[in-house]
């Protein structure tokens, strides 16, 4: 054996106990770690021939890199939806790189991977108060849920005009309609040969992101005879807008279309009861998105894709790995392999099964409702404020606001980011520009709104008196 991992085998208690109290440090100082790093410059390197070994790699990565990291894990890193990660579902994590399973469930190949990412499925719909009826799996992150589920609807709608676009390829007789789509579905789009530029946009309400449900069956109508899918929002990244689904819902008898809903965060809404009434009629979608590194506070990269089980059959032709003519039921012949875009994965439901057991309903509905109340608690802060406006009401965990009485929005933003105690992103809200604050981490208290308010505070005094 080499005599790196001879040694590195020999010290691997060691190295163990190394890494747990580098991980506990960086955990345990994870609240005042800086939200930004000023300068990520690195001088690249020449590849020895001889490794440093893992006890001197640790000690070197800590040097050099480790100290450039920002702490988007920690409680004040509100860009984009940036969960956390708990310690239940870091020991998952940890542990899925240990057991190193290939997660494919190919039947007699004893994987009970598999097994457990089927009973994590189970599990979170019953978190997500869905029944029985979907079957799903671990992909990296909503994008790729996204994906998939409009990969299985653009083969139901291929089926309707009689093509099986899995074998025969894409069809333009396919329309997908949204009013406020995720960028992740336009780039899907793209992906799957619709065409990012083929979208059927469908207004919005006023002064909202939801879809206008007469707009819709306007364009159903339009298109009767072709095939469609229609995308749901239930989530927007800046307001928060939910679709009305239950709306959406009803018109599927009348106009026959594949529904999809991106819930990427906005699906665990249903874990708190005051706030569950925003899915109502998510349980009738054909396929449903669902982030778990968002709110659900496992680490990157773990999504899930549900889609109906009546759908199984063309679930397995638009991703099934062999040539081979499918064969039999899908449900006694399960193999992960068929069933999602990758063939090799890792143990990706590990983490999820971990935070799900771990921490149960209520749990989750505490780090939900917490999330609501940082929010609202910043909103209830930027009405009452002379310095700033909200851009859109706090509908549920996100913050859309702006300047009151300067256009420095930007200036202001730059500033209070590079404080380093709290990080927000910018966005464009009806031509405005305008800053985020996405609460999703479970660490996040009342102390860090205050924290947050001080640094807006300054930031803003600075801009404007320049
Ligand atoms: C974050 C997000 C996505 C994309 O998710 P990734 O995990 O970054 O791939 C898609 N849809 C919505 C609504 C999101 O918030």
């Amino acid at each position: 054996m080499n005599i790196e991992l001879k040694h590195d085998l020999a010290q691997l208690d060691q190295i163990l106990e190394d890494v747990k109290k580098r991980s506990l440090d960086f955990l345990t100082h994870l609240n005042d770690l800086p939200t930004y790093a000023s300068d990520q410059q690195t001088k690249p390197e020449v590849l020895e021939k001889d490794g440093l070994g893992t006890p001197q790699t640790l000690e070197k990565f800590q040097e050099k890199y480790q100290k450039l990291m920002v702490a988007s894990p920690g409680p004040r890193y509100w860009g984009f939806v940036t969960g956390g990660a708990t310690p239940a579902s870091i020991a998952g994590d940890w542990l899925t790189a240990v057991f190193d399973q290939n997660t494919q469930g190919t039947k007699g190949a004893g994987d009970v991977s598999a097994i457990v990412e089927k009973e994590t499925i189970r599990l979170l719909c019953q978190l997500l108060n869905l029944p029985e009826a979907f079957n799903g799996g671990f992909v990296t992150g909503a994008t790729m849920s996204n994906f998939s589920g409009l990969a299985v609807g653009r083969q139901w709608a291929g089926k309707k005009l009689g093509i099986d676009v899995s074998r025969e390829g894409m069809s333009s007789e396919i329309v997908v309609m949204a009013a406020t789509p995720h960028s992740s579905v336009i780039k899907s789009l793209s992906m799957l040969g619709f065409g990012s530029n083929n979208l059927l946009k469908i207004n919005v309400l006023p002064a909202r992101e939801a879809m206008d449900i007469a707009d819709l069956e306007a364009k159903l109508v339009l298109h009767k005879g072709k095939s469609v899918i229609v995308n749901c929002s239930a989530g927007t990244v800046n307001t928060v807008d939910f679709d009305d689904i239950a709306a959406i819902a009803a018109l599927k008898k009348q106009y026959d279309f594949w529904l999809h809903i991106d819930a990427a965060f906005g699906g665990f809404a249903a874990c708190s009861p005051a706030n569950s009434h925003l899915l109502s009629g998510w349980e009738q979608a054909d396929s449903i998105t669902i982030d778990c590194h968002k709110w659900m506070n496992v680490p990157y990269d773990s999504a899930v894709i549900l889609v109906r089980k009546q759908h199984d059959r063309l679930q397995v032709e638009t991703f099934q790995n062999t040539n081979a003519p499918y064969l039999g039921d899908p449900s006694e012949n399960f193999s992960y392999l068929n069933f999602l875009p990758e063939n090799s994965r890792r143990f990706r439901a590990l983490p999820a099964w971990f935070g799900l057991v771990a921490y149960g309903k209520s749990g989750y509905q505490w780090i939900v409702e917490n999330s609501i109340a940082r929010a609202k608690e910043l909103g209830e802060y930027i009405v009452e404020s002379a310095f700033f406006e909200l851009a859109a009401p706090v509908r549920l965990n996100v913050v859309c606001f702006r300047l009151l009485s300067t256009d420095r929005t930007m200036e202001f933003l730059d500033k209070m980011n590079k404080s380093g105690k709290v990080f927000m992103t910018p966005t464009t809200l009806d031509g405005k520009t305008c800053i985020r604050a996405a609460f999703v981490n479970y660490r996040t208290s009342i102390v860090d709104i205050a924290i947050a308010k001080k640094e807006m505070e300054a930031a803003y005094h600075f801009v404007v008196n320049r």
